[in-house]
């Protein structure tokens, strides 16, 4: 809401470095960071890995993540999982209803390249940043849930260091209708 209308009421983005916004903006950064509610999404495998981190043994919720079901809650989805055309439309959609600003981490080899599916198959998305715009990319056939906090953490060091100017806010639309790239 506040960088929303900082928009509004900054018509010179010149005077976006003063002391006082820097300071709104940093704080709108770190509450941000310090509350990501990941949208529940698996396709496959990958997703099993993810979901162990909910338990008490990696306490995903220590970093403020509550994983949420709703689209209208979330502002990051960790595509957990092989990513087929026939989805494909369903997760642009979800993406879409969540509000901005909101991120993207691509997790394992399938979500990433198509993975094993990469090289004979009519039916893979060959990379989700095909559909919408990626901010870290997690390699691995699964990664551990170990390596799911390094991204997550990888993230909250890009949110800290956004502006109100390079917010995801501002993001383009996404690239659904290029996907005739077989
Ligand atoms: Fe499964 Fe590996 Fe693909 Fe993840 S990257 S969905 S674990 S095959």
């Amino acid at each position: 809401l506040i960088i929303n209308s900082l928009d509004s009421l900054i018509p010179n983005p010149d005077i976006s470095n003063s002391i006082f916004l820097t300071n709104l903006i940093d704080f709108s950064n770190w509450s941000r960071l310090s509350s990501l509610w990941p949208l529940l999404y698996g396709t496959s495998c990958c997703f099993i890995e993810f979901a162990s981190l909910i338990g008490s043994r990696f306490d995903f919720d220590r970093y403020g993540l509550v994983p949420r079901s709703s689209p209208r809650q979330a502002d990051l989805i960790i595509t957990a999982g092989t990513i087929n055309m026939k989805m494909a439309p369903s997760l642009v959609r979800l993406y879409e209803q969540m509000p901005h600003p909101k991120y993207v981490i691509a997790m394992g080899a399938c979500t990433i390249t198509g993975g094993m599916f990469s090289t004979d198959s009519y039916s893979t998305v060959r990379g989700v940043d095909k559909l919408i715009p990626v901010d870290v990319y997690l390699p691995g056939c699964p990664p551990k849930p170990e390596a799911i906090i390094d991204a997550v953490t990888k993230l909250r060091k890009k949110i800290a260091q956004e502006t109100y100017r390079s917010q995801t806010y501002y993001r383009p639309r996404n690239k659904y209708f290029s996907l005739n790239h077989r």
